[in-house]
């Protein structure tokens, strides 16, 4: 009973405090969001699309960064501020411009850029351990990969610029207006010049990529002469917006923004979709379950209201129940891995024995398909543990450790499955794989600190 209470109140101080923790925010509908809208300007910038990632940071300082490679972060305060999917298109467009052009951002604190990310959910893992489910939690609360943060480095002016006209050149080639772009450029110009003493979360993006007076000048004069600017915006982009907008100011707000922001009168999709997410982090499950239904009765068929109503289900300790709508979303999803890692946890949680193989199965699944994704492989862990496969299981939390940075832990368990497993087998061979791994990085780490 202690434990539980100890577990719950370390959760609740993650979950509270998101711009802390930086945790990565996954979310299926909302990857998919950005996959779709970023695909056009991706190519546009010579890359393939299967190659970039648009990661969601939980941090609601309004910025974007890239860290080397091909990876976009996006801050969650960044979408709060944008008003339409064409101004966050022209935040990616000008990111992928960075990604092209190599440049790292300097300056700053040196430590800050080697924080760690952790990895989160769009539902909160203190609802889970409220409801008996610790697991949730434990994956809320396993540290994250390296990141980093572009909240204490910039960008030089040069790079600046080279950003601004390589990121018009992919919107150009796309056919997508510039208009969002300058628009989202004017709403942090005037956060700048605002009376007052600016909000530190405000001025983020600002202080990572330098604003000069005529920047926002040469991007209209580029833009406006383009065929493009005269683009209709694409509807459906602009509703996917507004509903991942909703999900995530459900998330990340608190219970009564949520719903002064979405008042129970609107019964727009976005509206039910946030206050179904307010609901239940304020714990009314009733609501927030008559909110998810409403969703399936205007479409059956739609996989992530399937998810929502699994996930909350799943989330107030009904792990039955919550297999019906997670299956609908998984085959609605085609298999998604993210989706099949909770209908993955759904069954574990059952506590029925005869869910393992489907369990391991989907588990198995997932973890082939997303390589981010470090509660999953903790749950196919708990699967091999249950079923007798040591060495199994301990192979799976290596894989977990090597994806949160935890190298000590991962030779250590490794080793553990290397013993158990048949020499030279698949299993055994990966295993190794990840003790090489993990020594590279315990050798690097030795040698950083020198
Ligand atoms: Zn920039």
């Amino acid at each position: 009973m202690v434990r539980t209470a100890v577990c719950l109140v370390l959760s609740l101080v993650i979950a509270l405090r998101p711009a802390a923790a930086q945790s990565v925010l996954r979310d299926a509908e909302t990857e998919a969001f950005f996959r779709e809208i970023s695909a056009p300007l991706v190519r546009a910038a010579g890359m393939r699309p299967e190659d970039v990632e648009i990661v969601l940071v939980g941090d609601r300082a309004i910025n974007a960064f890239t860290a080397g490679g091909q990876t976009v972060y996006i801050n969650s305060g960044l979408i709060e501020e944008a008003s339409t999917a064409n101004e966050v298109q022209g935040v990616i467009a000008h990111e992928l411009g960075h990604v092209e052009g190599g440049h790292a951002m300097r300056g700053g604190d040196a430590a800050a850029s080697a924080q760690s990310i952790t990895i989160g959910s769009l539902l909160l893992g203190a609802l889970a351990a409220v409801a008996g489910a610790g697991d949730a939690a434990a994956g809320i609360m396993m540290a994250g990969q390296r990141a980093a943060i572009g909240k204490y480095l910039a960008y030089s002016r040069v790079q600046e610029s080279v950003a601004d006209a390589s990121g018009a050149r992919y919107l150009s080639e796309a056919g997508i207006t510039g208009r969002g772009s300058i628009d989202f450029f004017k709403k942090l110009q005037s956060y700048e010049f605002r009376l007052g003493i600016p909000q530190d979360d405000e001025q983020a993006f600002v202080r990572s990529h330098p604003l000069s007076g005529d920047r926002v000048q040469y991007l209209r004069d580029t833009y406006s002469k383009d065929p493009a600017w005269e683009a209709p915006l694409n509807p459906k982009w602009e509703s996917d917006f507004k509903r991942v907008k909703a999900k995530l100011l459900g998330y990340i707000a608190r219970p009564e923004e949520t719903l002064r922001d979405y008042p129970e009168s609107d019964q727009s999709v976005p509206a039910r979709y946030a206050r179904a997410y307010a609901w239940h982090k304020s714990a009314y499950p009733k609501k927030a379950t008559q909110e998810a239904q409403s969703l399936i009765a205007t479409d059956p068929n739609d996989p992530y209201f399937q998810e929502l109503y699994g996930q909350i289900l799943l989330e107030s300790g009904k792990p039955d129940q919550a297999m019906a709508p997670l299956r609908k979303a998984v085959a609605g999803s085609d298999n998604n891995p993210l989706i099949a890692a909770l209908f993955g946890h759904a069954l574990v949680a059952t506590e029925d024995r005869a869910n393992l193989a489907e369990a391991q199965e989907v588990l198995k699944s997932a973890v082939v398909r997303d390589n981010r994704n470090p509660f999953a492989w903790y749950q196919l862990g708990v699967v091999y543990e249950q079923q007798g496969d040591q060495a199994r299981a301990a192979l799976a939390t290596a894989e977990r450790d090597l994806m949160t940075g935890e190298s000590s832990l991962a030779l250590r368990h490794s080793d553990q499955a290397m013993s158990g497993l048949p020499d030279y087998s698949p299993d055994w061979l990966r295993a190794q794989d990840i003790r090489l791994i993990a020594e590279a990085q315990l050798e690097d780490d030795k040698k950083r600190r020198r």
